[in-house]
């Protein structure tokens, strides 16, 4: 199968006539051909988007912008299992998980269509003799870039809150997985989106994807992903004054102290490791713990871990493949260098025997007392690999957690309702979780990190605002 670009609501080859092919995770074997994009079909894309952003598209009231986006989502929902198995084979990641980012997509459409006429501007108070007021528009044509980890869960968070403030939309999904995003163009236009408001150009990052950043006409950037290629973008989109939202990972933290119900977060931190086999910016991948209760906690989790099944993802395993080669060494090198610094490993989860050969597998692993400034305990690994940490103040907790240069989601276990407070007020983190986490989820919850984690915030409300330019006009009588 040989899919082609969505460019003016028509699917086209690419012009170098070139395609990348798309493997499977779960075997390892291609199974289908993308678009192989290049500045120029980019180019053509910037172009019908911009004949859109002053046409149809940008003409269209807000109320009938609203009730559009509606239709798609309702229309993205009555997909959800086609779009849930797409995904699923594209990513690797479990049936279970990709029908929740299919609902999910469908939420953010939802979500973003019932703000579309809802996004007031202000009046403000100045000399007698004038009228000062506020409005917000749309930026134009907006970029995104979007990862592998969640395509249909990112496209629906940038791309939802960018068309529902009357953008039109270029977007470069990653070459390792994109299929599901293409079938929302062919939703798209089925609901009657108007031509160029939506355009999806595929390919290589090097190429499709920088030549996205550095087009003068893409007027707005949302990029999601790692934080050297984030930097490029920045970069790139620097030279024409573009602005970025950045979205680049990190190495969140869940800190459980001693009076913590441990029965209740046992779960939840399993869960946020092995979620997307760890592919997940917001994965809970560093564990402190208060030293009274460390033993006990490691000992409940360590059953956890090994109770785990990682397989193919069409058998719904606890934890799918890793989504390709590159990664799966890269988390093996990791795991290899606990080893040679004596790191102990806790626990690990099962091979499933029936796994497919050739398909990118790590099964959980649960590293014990890692030392707090090893690069286990620094990088983010993007892999199911949990380092514990003990610790013995609230103090030292928070000295630890406040190590990395990343700062994205933090969680708290405690029922000291004072400490709950002080700690989330004082760890760097763009979100905090008290007494849960939730890692990827939360379509309402404006997200988004600080230093290497990146800077902007998408989902929520707040997402409207990056999406739009304030305008303040002043009007003497
Ligand atoms: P990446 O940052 O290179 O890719 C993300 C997106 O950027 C893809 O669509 C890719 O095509 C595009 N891209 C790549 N080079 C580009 C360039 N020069 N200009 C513009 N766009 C470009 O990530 P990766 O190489 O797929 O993964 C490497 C590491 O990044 C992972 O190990 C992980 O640590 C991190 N990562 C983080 C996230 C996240 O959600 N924060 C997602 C994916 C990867």
């Amino acid at each position: 199968m040989k899919y082609k670009n969505f460019i003016a609501n028509k699917w086209v080859d690419a012009l170098s006539g070139q395609y990348v092919k798309v493997i499977d995770p779960s075997t390892g074997q291609p199974y289908a051909e993308i678009a192989r994009s290049s500045a120029a079909d980019i180019d053509a894309a910037v172009q019908a988007a911009q004949g859109a952003s002053v046409g149809a598209w940008g003409k269209m009231a807000p109320a009938a912008r609203s009730r559009l986006l509606l239709r798609l989502s309702q229309a993205l929902l009555d997909q959800q299992e086609t779009l849930a198995q797409i995904e699923s084979r594209d990513t690797g990641k479990p049936i279970k998980q990709a029908r929740s980012d299919a609902a999910a997509v469908a939420r953010y459409f939802e979500f973003y269509a019932g703000a579309v006429d809802k996004l007031h501007g202000t009046t403000i108070p100045y000399p007698h003799d004038y009228t000062v007021l506020t409005v917000r528009e749309p930026h134009g044509v907006t970029g995104h870039i979007i990862p592998w980890n969640y395509p249909l869960q990112i496209f629906g968070r940038s791309v939802g809150a960018a068309l529902a403030t009357g953008n039109a939309c270029v977007v470069k999904p990653a070459e390792d997985a994109c299929l599901s995003i293409l079938k929302v163009a062919e939703i798209a236009v089925e609901v009657g989106l108007p031509e160029g408001t939506l355009n999806i150009c595929t390919g290589l990052g090097s190429e499709a994807g920088a030549a996205l950043s550095a087009h003068p006409g893409i007027a707005h950037i949302s990029f999601t992903g790692s934080p050297q290629t984030g930097k490029q973008v920045a970069q790139a989109a620097a030279d024409h004054f573009a602005p970025v939202t950045l979205e680049l990972g990190g190495k969140s933290p869940q800190i459980v102290f001693s009076d913590a119900d441990i029965d209740a977060a046992v779960p939840v931190l399993l869960n946020a490791i092995i979620q997307n086999a760890g592919q997940t910016c917001s994965a809970g991948s560093r564990l402190l713990v208060q030293r009274a209760i460390y033993t006990d906690l490691m000992g409940r989790l360590a059953e956890q871990f090994k109770a785990t099944r990682t397989g193919a993802a069409a058998d719904d395993p606890d934890c799918g493949p890793l989504i390709n080669a590159r990664q799966l060494e890269r988390v093996k090198a990791f795991l290899q260098e606990a080893d040679e610094a004596g790191i102990s490993v806790v626990a690990q989860g099962q091979l499933d025997i029936n796994a497919p050969k050739g398909g990118y597998y790590q099964p959980p692993v649960l590293l014990g007392d890692v030392p707090p400034s090893h690069r286990l305990a620094q990088e983010e690994i993007f892999g199911p690999v949990l380092a514990a940490i003990p610790f013995d103040t609230e103090e030292e907790a928070l000295s630890i957690a406040n190590s990395t240069p990343f700062g994205l989601v933090a969680g708290v276990w405690t029922q000291d309702g004072a400490r709950q407070l002080r700690f989330a007020r004082k760890v760097r983190s763009g979100q905090v979780f008290i007494n849960n986490y939730g890692a990827g989820g939360g379509v309402e919850l404006p997200f988004g990190g600080t230093g290497q984690s990146g800077y902007g915030r998408e989902k929520g409300f707040e997402a409207l605002y990056g999406f739009t330019v304030l305008k303040t006009i002043a009007i003497k009588h």
